[in-house]
């Protein structure tokens, strides 16, 4: 028998038939990454329901060589859910249940399957706010922000995924299963295996629950969209508002050619009456006058050609749709290729300014949209109109981050999109180093084996 019939059959005898799914209809919805640039054939999925289910997987795939790709919402955008390779997809969302919710603390404990927007609701009822956020938040999982470290629009405020994580419960590729979900907020008993988990991409074993660190909601919000004469004044007035604007929790920044498409496809209207080139959606909490405050720190910006301030919810919710339709608004254009990258604050305005021709230089028939987190120095270059295997625009814009001292991955993570290119960012020895962890806690190689580290 096939090795993943044998597996198969082992886990159908197992967890029962309904776990393990063959069905090639259903195969194929978890065979093609959300930007339609990567695709597998998944010999089954696999959906288990408890912790222990997860661990019958692991030991089963072990047992018969099968490699594993961990899924949870399918909403990474470098290509690490997707089974390429023929790899068998674990289907995480059904662990979804948020338990031990603490509101005198400010923690709780979400299943990997849960989203990211059931967390931010049971925060609020819990009288917190969860700090990491971003568009595909009813979608992406607790399990998949873990494993990508994703960053989001507040991450100027509250930091990545990494800085809310107290802990982990998770399945290692070794087939052990560690549980620790500590229910207080200091604790430095050795190794910090949460955080190592955290950005593994899958590669370490499969985490099945986070034990969460909730923050103070903001308060009353104020949303700003202002308009910029360049690129530098965006940039210098985003670093201002971080020095000056108390209770400051995004600065998102689009381009006017992104912003065109994004009302071509939703049909919004102009975002501003005068056109600009370069705008920062701003958003600020504050208790006493939130509107008053965001409009004088606008004010008190240099390059300002225009700005709309807004404090009730549907005209706040209007504004931010002109940046968080940008995903969805280039995939209309084609499977964009995606760079997520960051730059120190001094290169960042002129790599933006830049790229278009980098791209041009060695794909002169592809368009380059950017727009990103402007206070975190993350802009996401989107080069669409280029074959799925195309690797000379990744050459080339990759390099310039690496030549500015930039990150070619800020929070999407390496996947299998940016792999071979990990020496840009990371020194042979800290790739070893990598290699050994990875040695050790999947010493079988079976935990999404096509992500993060290149071939040997
Ligand atoms: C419209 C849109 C906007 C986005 N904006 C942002 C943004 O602002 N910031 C940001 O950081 N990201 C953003 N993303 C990317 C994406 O939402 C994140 O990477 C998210 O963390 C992926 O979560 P997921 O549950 O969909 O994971 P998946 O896509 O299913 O998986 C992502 C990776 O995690 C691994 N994985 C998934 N679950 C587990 C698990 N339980 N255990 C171990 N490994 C696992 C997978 O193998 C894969 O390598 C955006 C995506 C979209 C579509």
């Amino acid at each position: 028998m096939h090795a993943a019939d044998a597996f198969v059959a082992a886990l159908r005898a197992d967890l029962g038939p309904d776990r393990v799914v063959t069905d090639p209809e259903v195969a194929a919805t978890h065979a093609v990454d959300w930007t339609g640039r990567f695709h597998g054939v998944p010999p089954a999925v696999v959906r288990p329901r408890t912790v222990d289910e997860v661990a019958a997987v692991v030991a089963t795939a072990i047992e018969h060589g099968i490699a594993l790709v961990p899924q949870g919402g399918n909403t990474g955008l470098v290509g690490g859910a997707t089974p390429c390779d023929g790899e068998v997809v674990v289907d995480l969302r059904a662990l979804a249940a948020v338990t031990d919710v603490d509101p005198v603390g400010g923690q709780l404990t979400a299943g990997a399957g849960t989203t990211v927007a059931d967390v931010q609701a049971a925060a609020r009822g819990a009288g917190w706010a969860y700090g990491v956020d971003w568009a595909a938040r009813d979608s992406a999982t607790v399990g998949g922000s873990v494993a990508t470290d994703a960053g989001g629009l507040r991450f100027v405020r509250h930091g990545s995924t990494r800085r809310q994580l107290l802990g982990v419960e998770a399945v290692l590729g070794t087939g052990a299963t560690i549980r620790h979900l500590p229910a207080v907020e200091k604790d430095n008993t050795g190794y910090d295996l949460a955080a190592l988990l955290c950005g593994s991409e899958g590669t370490l074993g499969l985490v099945t629950a986070a034990r969460l660190r909730l923050v103070p909601p903001a308060g009353p919000l104020a949303t700003a969209l202002v308009g910029f004469a360049s690129t530098a004044a965006a940039v210098e007035a985003a670093s201002v508002l971080r020095r000056s604007l108390a209770g400051l929790e995004a600065v998102e920044l689009v381009l006017a050619d992104g912003v065109a498409l994004v009302r071509s496809v939703t049909g919004l209207p102009a975002p501003l009456a005068a056109e600009a080139p370069v705008l920062l959606l701003v958003e600020a909490g504050d208790h006493v006058d939130p509107e008053r405050r965001l409009a004088e720190a606008v004010a008190g910006l240099d390059g300002v050609l225009d700005a709309a301030v807004a404090v009730d919810g549907p005209r706040r919710a209007q504004l931010w749709r002109y940046r968080e339709e940008h995903t969805s608004a280039i995939s209309t254009v084609g499977p964009p290729h995606k760079f997520d990258v960051t730059l120190p604050a001094a290169a960042l305005a002129a790599f933006i300014d830049d790229v278009p021709d980098v791209v041009a230089a060695v794909a002169p028939s592809a368009r380059t949209w950017c727009f990103g987190h402007a206070a975190d120095g993350n802009v996401h270059v989107n080069v669409t109109g280029l074959a799925p295997d195309d690797e000379a625009v990744a050459d080339v814009v990759l390099q310039r981050v690496a030549d500015l001292g930039g990150s070619i991955s800020a929070e999407h993570g390496i996947g299998r999109a940016k792999r071979r290119w990990l020496h840009l960012a990371r020194t042979p020895s800290e790739v070893g180093a990598m290699r050994a962890i990875k040695a050790a806690l999947d010493p079988h190689g079976l935990c999404n084996p096509a992500v993060l580290l290149p071939p040997p």
